[in-house]
């Protein structure tokens, strides 16, 4: 079943989320609420959607990268922003830790902000400790694209939004990214739109 993504403006998006106990993990109501997440998730073809998304506050999100989504990237981007497919798997109650604190800059979206992009700062790589959907402990370990999938889902579980982190002045339309935007390097975009202290970043 394809649930109702909340919008930016939704309270619930604005609000950090409960934990989740092992075994409400292991409820059916969790369970099928995983299930529906997948498959909205696929149909709305994210790449991570956290469960305020679905307007439940609670420290749950999916993530997967498919074979199918990156055979559309052009070679160069996925070697620049270090992106290669990421298995289906749930995240549930994780705790963020920074490994390296190099910072990259991309443009990301967000399903709760569908039409719109803007330059997100990441750090390069990061270690999460959670539970997977079977309320067992693991340890992640992420660089690259999937360090930023696991940041942007991890932001929405404490009820952020990309558009507090973003670069303001590279917020752009769908639209307006395909035609302006897409094919620049991070640097030159920078360059662009001007009045950038790049100091900030270290774009590749
Ligand atoms: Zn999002």
């Amino acid at each position: 079943m394809r649930l109702k993504l909340y919008q930016v403006g939704e309270p619930v998006l604005g609000q950090p989320a409960r934990e989740l106990t092992s075994d409400e993990i292991r409820s059916p109501s969790i369970q099928q609420l995983i299930e529906f997440m997948r498959e909205t998730m696929r149909d709305a073809r994210g790449v991570g959607l956290a469960a305020s998304q679905v307007g439940e506050s609670l420290q749950l999100a999916v993530i997967e990268d498919r074979e199918e989504a990156i055979a559309a990237v052009p070679a160069e981007m996925l070697v620049e922003r270090q992106r290669a497919p990421t298995p289906f798997h749930v995240i549930i109650n994780p705790r963020l830790t920074i490994t390296n604190s190099t910072v990259v800059a991309f443009f990301e979206g967000c399903l709760s902000l569908p039409s719109f992009h803007a330059i997100v700062p990441r750090a390069l790589e990061v270690r999460i400790n959670c539970l997977n959907e079977k309320a067992e402990s693991v340890v992640i370990n992420a660089s690259g694209w999937y360090a930023r999938i696991l940041q942007h889902e991890i932001d929405h579980l404490n009820g952020r939004l990309y558009v507090e982190r973003m670069e303001p002045r590279s917020f752009t339309t769908a639209d307006n990214y395909a035609r302006y935007w897409k094919d620049l390097s991070t640097n030159d975009v920078l360059e662009k739109i001007g009045g950038v202290d790049k100091r900030r970043y270290s774009v590749r």
